[in-house]
């Protein structure tokens, strides 16, 4: 994909940029890849390589997701140890943290951060609830009865969301 002047075309959105950043050789674009987007299978070309655009739209989304399963690692241990029942975060919360303040807030379901600004991800919320489930498959809303989510994780997820869907009109074409 290498022209004369070393510009190469970006392995996800399919501009061309002249300062490429190489995957093949480079450790943490791979792991970042394969977390976030394991739809792409980079074996397709053989000198894949991103735009600067895109690797730092693809670090901001590794950190949200691995920030998501960290929650979610939390939670399960939390879970494996009480009532298998439907909890509440704030109660969780009390439980693994020392910090009792602040717990009339509402906690974010993907950061556990207190939040006064949130969205709802209950069962009548689909539209957030998908958009979770496409990007952070591993993520089980249906864990705690009412979650929420703060209003930067709501714009993280929705980045997320865009990535994926441009993938995946790579795929079509
Ligand atoms: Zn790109
Ligand atoms: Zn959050």
């Amino acid at each position: 994909m290498e022209n004369y002047n070393g510009e190469k075309v970006c392995r996800l959105c399919l501009n061309s940029t002249c300062s490429p950043i190489e995957l093949t050789s480079h450790e943490a674009g791979l792991q970042m890849c394969g977390l976030c987007l394991p739809e792409i299978d980079l074996s397709i070309c053989y000198d894949s390589a991103l735009c600067s655009k895109c690797f730092h739209y693809l670090e901001n989304v590794y950190i949200f997701k691995i920030r998501c399963l960290q929650t979610e690692e939390k939670l399960r241990l939390y879970l494996e140890n009480c009532d298998p029942q439907k909890i509440n975060l704030q109660h969780i919360m009390e439980c693994v943290t020392n910090v009792e303040d602040e717990l009339d807030s509402e906690i974010c379901r993907s950061c556990l951060t207190t939040s006064s600004e949130f969205t709802s991800v209950g069962e009548n919320d689909p539209i957030l609830r998908n958009m979770f489930a496409t990007c952070i498959p591993e993520m089980d809303l249906s864990l705690l009865s009412s979650p929420v989510i703060c209003n930067s994780c709501v714009n993280r997820v929705k980045d997320f969301t865009l990535s994926n869907q441009n993938v995946y009109k790579l795929k079509e074409n």
